[in-house]
């Protein structure tokens, strides 16, 4: 009979995890692989196209992206200790984010970016991606790092998403 996968519950921001740089990996194991397939599963159980192991309350370099949502197995992306290695172009498209539900605005993103990575078993590999691709390795590399998308607004921007938020807290609807 197959394990049921564990689904995490997503962080959200103003979680102090989500602004720590998260550790490198170094153990390619099976609790590896596990954690890998429990974010995708939380991934898609919260609807989202990307996740950041930080947003589920591992500080580590680990991402999973799946652009096409469920439509090809073939797409579904794990990047370990990944790094921006190339960048080209420039493009200004509205994000949105799990660990910010409801929020979306405009961030500024290389069009097209080449990402050097690990995958689950340690190899080396890099990938290219353009267009909402691109956005989600910038995005969720950023997470690795402690960043979040409201973190590359214009400062205005940034302090009124920030205000929005803590009155949500307030009230009890975040
Ligand atoms: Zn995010």
């Amino acid at each position: 009979m197959a394990k049921k996968t564990k689904i995490h519950e997503i962080v959200k921001y103003p979680d102090p995890v989500l602004a720590k740089r998260g550790e490198p990996i170094t153990e390619f194991d099976d609790d590896l692989k596990t954690l890998v397939e429990e974010m995708f599963e939380s991934m898609y159980a919260a609807h989202g196209i990307g996740l950041a192991a930080p947003q589920i309350g591992v500080s580590k370099r680990l991402t999973v992206i799946d652009v096409n949502f469920k439509k090809d197995p073939a797409d579904k992306l794990v990047l370990i200790n990944p790094e921006i290695v190339e960048r080209q172009g420039q493009q200004y498209e509205e994000e949105g984010c799990l660990s910010l539900p409801d929020i979306r605005d405009k961030v500024k993103r290389a069009a097209k970016v080449k990402v050097r990575a690990q995958n689950a078993d340690g190899e080396w590999f890099e990938i290219e991606g353009e267009e909402l691709l691109s956005r989600a390795f910038q995005h969720e590399i950023d997470h690795l790092d402690g960043v979040l998308f409201i973190d590359r607004l214009s400062r205005l921007k940034k302090d009124l998403t920030v205000r929005k938020i803590k009155k949500l807290i307030k009230n009890g609807e975040w």
